[in-house]
């Protein structure tokens, strides 16, 4: 059962300074972050000039990560699909990513693979939803890092107005992560439900 509102706010809290701030993510030093301080006022960066587009990684299917380590973390599976948890635990209760067996991106998917997506993107977002103190689970595609098909499943905390929208991202590098077993317990929860429909879930170490 993820924490509760008033458990996941005790617990930043603590490690909160004096005003109650926790310290500033390392995607506030990324390039693309999109806001500066500029004499004391926060203030939007002047758009970049613009430049060709890097490679992503694992660009025509080389040194894919997503392919070269297709079990990493992955929580339920069937043959064309696999659902992993993060490397590391990070501030929302759960964020998890859908990714294909093969190496596609989502254009590449054909009407059969794209329905699939469709049907399981819905599964996904019911069962984390329906965890106890979750209120919404964001789902996104962007890809722009890697090619491999991946989709975003972030999961916030119901009754915490600042983690609300888009933010719920910002949120996730801001906040210190839960409880390990608390984690773990919910994911096994999402595995197994989402095995109930179809696939397998697979057991990770406790
Ligand atoms: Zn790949």
């Amino acid at each position: 059962m993820a924490e509760s509102a008033e458990q996941v706010h005790a617990r930043v809290m603590a490690v909160a300074d004096e005003r109650g701030r926790l310290p500033l993510p390392s995607v506030a030093q990324w390039d693309v972050f999109p806001w500066e301080v500029v004499d004391g006022v926060l203030a939007a960066k002047p758009l970049a000039a613009p430049r060709p587009e890097e490679p992503r990684e694992g660009a025509g299917g080389v040194d894919c990560g997503a392919c070269a380590d297709a079990g990493r973390g992955v929580i339920w599976a069937n043959d064309r699909w696999r659902l992993r948890h993060l490397s590391e635990r990070s501030g929302l209760p759960l964020v998890l990513i859908l990714e294909s067996a093969e190496h596609l991106d989502l254009p590449d998917l054909d009407d059969t693979l794209a329905a699939e997506y469709g049907v399981l993107a819905v599964r996904i977002a019911r069962v984390v939803e329906d965890l106890p103190h979750v209120a919404r689970c964001h789902v996104q595609r962007i890809g722009d890092g890697a090619e491999h098909l991946h989709i975003w499943f972030m999961a916030r905390t119901a009754d915490l107005p600042s983690i609300r929208g888009s933010f719920a991202v910002d949120w996730d590098d801001i906040l210190p992560p839960g409880p390990e077993d608390v984690w773990r317990a919910d994911l096994a929860t999402v595995a197994q439900r989402l095995a109930s429909y179809d696939g397998r879930a697979v057991a990770r170490d406790a």
